[in-house]
Parts: structure tokens; sequence; C-alpha cells
């Protein structure tokens, strides 16, 4: 059996908290445990909302709860190029197509056209797409990225699926899992702001780190789907998955990095003790 290889990786838009801290500590776990080896990766790929001072953040916080983790450390920003060379293989496929839309123009034609709009299983990137642009002939395209129209880059769902089988997992607590991506629709892998998404950053940065083992926050669950097809198109390495609760506050609101209150650097800089915050995330787990 090959070591297994966990990672955490954390977008530096704020402090991390509470449940960062467990999430972190989670991965080390799973890859200690078996006697493997622990990596960070930055997810710093939105420009717009990643900020220095947060990047620094990361390493001081995870040094004072007493986490060591590999070096280098992996960052996103720093593989624009892996990323565009993955949409490239996909648009040499014919599987990505450009799309124009706005959200406004999104939730229009949803309104158009007289269904309930279902909104995406990760409950973070709003309504399905309705497939307006994936009809436009190749002149339309050219005329409009010609005439300098900002595009996002979608995923043609029904190609890609039909160039695939079936797809499954393994889900360490759940066992085998199969791909239902369908229900992303037509994905977003390329944004209008930023030259990739999440979605196929992190399929690549996995592949790349050679994580065996992915353990994340339950919420990223459902986004699974969507990677297994993403690993299979592009030919990469599944890794085993396992999800973590989310923690809550004692007032049973998840954290969220805009509260400050339950940022490590906060309850460090009041003078609280590792051990403490340590008894209190064990404590909000339930362990
Ligand atoms: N960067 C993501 C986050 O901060 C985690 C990505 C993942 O674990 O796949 O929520």
């Amino acid at each position: 059996m090959p070591p297994t290889v966990t990672r955490f990786a954390p977008s530096p838009t704020g402090y991390l908290h509470l449940g960062h801290a467990y999430s972190a500590l989670f991965a080390k776990r799973a890859a200690t445990d078996h006697g493997g080896r622990f990596l960070l990766r930055i997810e710093d790929i939105d420009v717009s909302r990643c900020r220095p001072e947060y990047f620094d953040a990361i390493f001081e916080d995870l040094a004072w709860l007493g986490l060591e983790w590999e070096q280098p450390v992996r960052r996103q920003s720093g593989h624009m190029a892996d990323y565009r060379a993955a949409l490239d293989a996909l648009e040499t496929e014919d599987l990505i197509y450009p799309c124009f839309c706005s959200r406004k123009e999104i939730r229009a034609e949803i309104a158009s056209s007289g269904a309930a709009p279902h909104i995406n299983p990760d409950g973070m990137t709003g309504p399905i797409y309705p497939g307006t642009c994936r009809n436009l002939s190749a002149d339309e395209r050219q005329t409009r990225i010609s005439s300098g129209d900002a595009y996002a880059l979608r995923l043609d769902m029904e190609s890609a699926k039909g160039r695939v089988g079936d797809l499954i997992w393994r889900d360490l607590d759940a066992g085998k899992v199969t791909a239902t991506p369908e229900v992303f629709g037509d994905a977003v892998l390329a944004r209008k702001d930023e030259p990739t998404s999440y979605h196929l950053s992190v399929v690549l940065d996995d592949h790349s780190q050679g994580i065996t083992l992915v353990t994340r926050g339950e919420d990223l669950r459902s986004a699974t789907h969507l990677h297994r097809l993403l690993q299979s198109l592009l030919r990469l390495d599944t890794p085993d998955y396992q999800f973590h609760k989310l923690l809550s506050g004692e007032d049973g609101r998840r954290f969220a990095k805009r509260n400050n209150s339950v940022a490590l650097r906060t309850l460090r800089e009041a003078g609280s003790a590792v051990a403490d915050v340590l008894a209190k995330m064990r404590h909000l787990a339930g362990e």
C-alpha cells in the first residue's frame, strides 16, 4: 500500500477559524495515522478576494496549532498555465464552450422558460445553466469574442457524460459512490473574471500533488461528483475521499470567515492557550 497523502487547502480570503483548525487537523491525522504525508496548498485563484496578510496568517496560525507540513507549499496562482493547458485539452475535444451570459440573463432565461429553477447542488454557484450559449454557431462565438465580450468556459455536460462510462469513487465512510455530475448541468470551468475555477484547479492540483485521500468538509461532498468526471476527462488520478462535519458555534451557527471572534488569530491575541483552543474545537466537534 502506498503511503496516504492528504492536504489542507485553505483560501487566503480571511483568517482561519476553529472550523479550519478542525479541517487541518483532520487531514493531518488521516495522514499520520497511516504513516503518510500531509501537504498544504493555498487556493488563491480568486485574486479579488485573496489578501497577502491572510496568506501569511495561514502559516502563522497553523504553526501555532503545532502543525507541520512539507515544503514547498503549492500555491494555485503559480499554476495558471497548467489550468490553461487542461482547458485547451477539453477544448480540443469539444467539451467546453464560451458562455457570454450574465447572471441576470441566466435568471431571465430560466424565468421565460417557465421551468422551476434548479439550484446547483453545491449551493454556491446559482441556478443550473439553461444552456443558452451551447447552441451558438462557431461564427457567432468568434464575433462576440473578437468584439471583446467577456466569457466564461462551460463544460458541455451531456457530451462529457457521453465520453465516459459509469464513474465511481471511494468514500472512506460510505463506501463506493456512483458519480452523478449531471446534477451540475454545464458547470463553469473558467470564470469570466479568472482563467480557471475551483473545480478545475482542485482536481489538477490533487493529481499533481499525488494526493491519495482528500479530506474536506461535508459542504464539498456534492462537488466531488463533478470532480470525478473531470478526473476521467483529463485522465487524472482519483483519490479516496472522506468528509468531515462542519463545526458550528454554541449558537448553532456555522463559522464564517467574516466572524472574527472565532478566528484563531483573535483567540491567540486574546491570550488563549493552544490546548484550550484545541479542547474547545473538540468539544464543538462532539469528540
Ligand atoms: N479551498 C477550499 C476551502 O477553503 C477547500 C477545497 C477542498 O478541500 O477541496 O473551502
